[in-house]
């Protein structure tokens, strides 16, 4: 029998503004009969690509995959600048959907170059946010974890910036070690405040709960920062991708109360569904007997603007409506 009697869910979760807003943008052009095409994935979840899918949208890895006259979205990490010199030229209608976020990155990188840093940015090397960058600044030196460290030079003029995922606490923590590697360090804080308010909320949600359940990507790092920060509250935490993972009912053995948060790809209707699973694999008889109303309720606590999936109404999905004007940027 299940011991799980409740289950919260962080606030502020579901997708940031930049991801939902490069959602609406594709959802835009084809509502308007535009052929729709996305480079690169929106987001890497599955559900929302076939739901985009179902709307025509379809995902091409390349320009030259994008159909003549068709339109183009560029997802919210951003594009190298020749990236959109070549869809111009070859006439394909452009729609960024950079991330605001992003694009103030883009920007505070050029300017470091034109004024002469040596440019070290924190990040994930193949991360296409971090790919898109470079085309800002070719010669930044890219550094993830510590241990690339040691690759830093020391010169007279540097400046230090981040990828928007990254943890705080790591850009805090390499700032320090370059104030000793330079004569002169510009600092540029670039980590996101999505990201942050996340990683409160979460740990927040931890603190009140026997075990956290994270879900996202297993290779975002803004989702395996949340887990590694549920174990930094003293709270268990189990990363997983989807409802589906959730298999093995021992896992919540002699657990009262469950969390759940998800990573910034994640949509806000994925935490009820794991909710819901959660309820009717190890809930109590009661729980398990109402896991989907729960579910509901835990959600409707939980959501904000901030976290709804898209702004744009979607035939067959949930929908949540918030009377608080709030916005995170
Ligand atoms: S995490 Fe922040 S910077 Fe990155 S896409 Fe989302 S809102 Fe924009």
């Amino acid at each position: 029998m299940g011991t799980v009697r409740q289950v919260t869910i962080a606030r502020r979760t579901g997708f940031c503004y930049g991801v939902r807003e490069a959602i609406d943008k594709a959802k835009e052009a084809a509502a308007a009969g535009k052929t729709t095409h996305t480079l690169g994935q929106v987001v890497h979840n599955e559900g929302v690509i076939t739901e985009l899918q179902a709307q025509g949208i379809r995902t091409v890895e390349a320009l030259d995959d994008v159909q003549e006259g068709a339109a183009v979205v560029i997802r919210a990490h951003g594009v190298r600048p020749e990236v959109m010199e070549r869809a111009e030229e070859r006439g394909l209608e452009v729609i960024d959907g950079t991330c605001t976020w992003v694009i103030q990155e883009q920007r505070e990188l050029v300017r470091l170059v034109e004024e002469g840093y040596t440019i070290v940015l924190l990040g994930t090397p193949r991360h296409p946010e971090v790919v898109g960058l470079l085309g800002f600044a070719p010669e930044a030196i890219v550094v993830d974890e510590e241990e690339d460290w040691e690759r830093i030079p020391r010169r007279k003029k540097m400046a230090l910036i981040s990828q928007s995922t990254q943890p705080p606490w790591k850009f805090e923590k390499l700032a320090a070690l370059m104030v000793g590697r330079s004569h002169e360090l510009k600092i540029v804080n670039t980590v996101c405040p999505v990201t942050i308010r996340r990683q409160e909320d979460t740990l927040e949600a931890a603190r009140d709960v026997d075990l956290m359940v994270v879900v996202g990507g297993r290779n975002s790092a803004n989702t395996k920062e949340l887990t590694r920060l549920c174990g930094i509250a003293g709270t268990p935490a189990v990363q997983i991708e989807s409802p589906a993972d959730l298999d093995d009912a021992g896992v919540f053995d002699g657990v009262a109360v469950v969390g759940v948060t998800g990573g910034t790809s994640t949509p806000i209707e994925d935490l009820q569904h794991v909710a819901e699973r959660i309820l009717a694999l190890a809930g109590t008889p009661e729980a398990a007997a109402s896991a989907r109303e729960l579910a509901r309720a835990a959600l409707a606590v939980a959501a904000t603007p901030a976290g709804r999936t898209t702004s744009l109404p979607s035939p067959g999905r949930v929908t949540f409506v918030h009377a608080a004007g709030e916005r995170t940027a």
